[in-house]
């Protein structure tokens, strides 16, 4: 069965290289794009959406989240946060630890605890795609004591991510460091906390003198989540390290807008990746991913075309997910939106540079649509798509 979408009006491919393109049609095949503004018998298709010159960008990437069991979160007491955050634009998210499980004890967390955690979760949170959004749950979270045993068993479960968030960085660094090289030999990634302590209390501070040895794939909430690190630490984390420096919904503004800015300045900002770090103290935010891209458009100099592009591709390739990028071969997570009746501008690059929200139609994952006619979490985009019937074969790729 193959897909097409017409009549594009503004075109996301989510590259930071390359961020927008003159596309306006693109065709899916298997779940996956077949061909961008497909002309002829290439243009025919079961099923036509036709976009009414709205906008086409990839699903977002939410790289930091903290899922309990299934759409259920105790962090603010909520059912269905998964599939609210799916109508806001997100169709793929990476745990960052599930350390919100009822009655957990942050002061008494064992080697095996940390481990049957994380496994449990892989194989039961972590193994539904809830509301059809891609999930990659059971990240274990890293404590003294462990040993390879320990990290055998994690990725035999198929853990992806390992984090340093509970642990406590001394002036011993041999254990920690072997925890990255161990976690690296089988495949896992590494994220750790920075800045402050966390809600739960428990999380040292982090700054530029740990990460600078520690090394992580991922150094989290860079700008705070919720407490950053000292402006001084932010500043040396973005000029004499290399890895992907990640920007949070919990985060501080202003700590933010320095963290970008230098990062932009230095042309660095491939380095970038967004998440919403909730649930949480923070909340339940379904919008949170639009926001964040908001933010970055709007106030701290990025363009609309980039913006989109750190919260899809860039955040999936720190991540090592294949997703995030419009491209020929590229799985199908795709958000229909524009602007919003009353915003900014009549486009959605308008819109986005002003900081106004976008209006989401429909959400598709692997070419599946998961959201259809409009999104529950947003007002409906001014030119909404709607289907056709089926192709003639007679189709142009036109612009609006
Ligand atoms: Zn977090």
């Amino acid at each position: 069965m193959a897909l097409l979408i017409k009549n594009i009006g503004e075109f996301f491919t989510g590259d930071l290289a390359a961020p927008t393109a003159p596309v306006r049609s693109l065709k899916i095949v298997d779940g996956r794009i077949a061909a961008l503004d497909p002309a002829g018998d290439d243009a025919r298709a079961e099923t036509v959406l036709d976009a009414a010159g709205g906008a086409v960008m990839p699903g977002l990437v939410d790289g930091h989240v903290h899922p309990v069991l299934g759409e259920w979160t105790p962090a603010q007491d909520a059912i269905g946060w998964i599939g609210n955050y799916l109508h806001g634009g997100t169709t793929t998210m990476i745990s960052a630890g599930e350390l919100h499980i009822p009655g957990i004890d942050y002061d008494n967390l064992t080697p095996e605890l940390v481990t049957s955690l994380a496994v449990v979760t892989a194989a039961t949170t972590g193994r539904v795609r809830w509301s059809g959004v891609k999930l990659q749950a059971g990240t274990a979270l890293l404590v003294p004591g462990m040993t390879q045993a320990h990290f055998d068993r994690l990725a035999a479960a198929g853990v992806k991510w390992v984090k340093f968030l509970f642990y406590p960085f001394g002036a011993d660094t041999a254990e920690a460091r072997n925890y990255v090289a161990w976690s690296h030999a089988r495949g896992m990634r590494v994220k750790v906390h920075t800045g402050g302590v966390s809600r739960s209390g428990a999380s040292a501070v982090c700054g530029y003198d740990v990460l600078s040895w520690l090394q992580p794939d991922v150094a989290a909430h860079v700008s705070g989540g919720p407490i950053p690190m000292s402006d001084d630490d932010i500043d040396a984390v973005v000029d004499r390290t290399n890895f992907a420096l990640e920007v949070c919904s919990s985060g501080n503004y202003r700590s933010t807008h320095r963290l970008v800015e230098r990062l932009r300045t230095r042309n660095e900002l491939q380095r970038l990746t967004l998440g919403t770090d909730t649930p949480g103290g923070t909340g339940v935010i379904p919008r949170g991913m639009l926001r964040n891209v908001l933010y970055l458009a709007s106030m701290c100099g990025l363009s609309p075309g980039q913006a989109v592009a750190v919260a899809t591709g860039n955040t999936a390739k720190a991540h090592g997910i294949d997703v995030g990028v419009l491209a020929i071969g590229k799985p199908a997570d795709i958000v229909v939106c524009g602007s919003i009746t009353g915003s900014a501008g009549t486009t959605l690059t308008d819109a986005i540079a002003h900081g106004d929200l976008p209006g989401i139609s429909h959400v598709l994952i692997d070419g599946e649509f998961v959201v259809t006619d409009r999104s529950r979490q947003t007002p409906p985009p001014t030119r909404r798509a709607f289907f056709c019937c089926c192709n003639t074969g007679t189709f142009e790729a036109r612009a609006v």
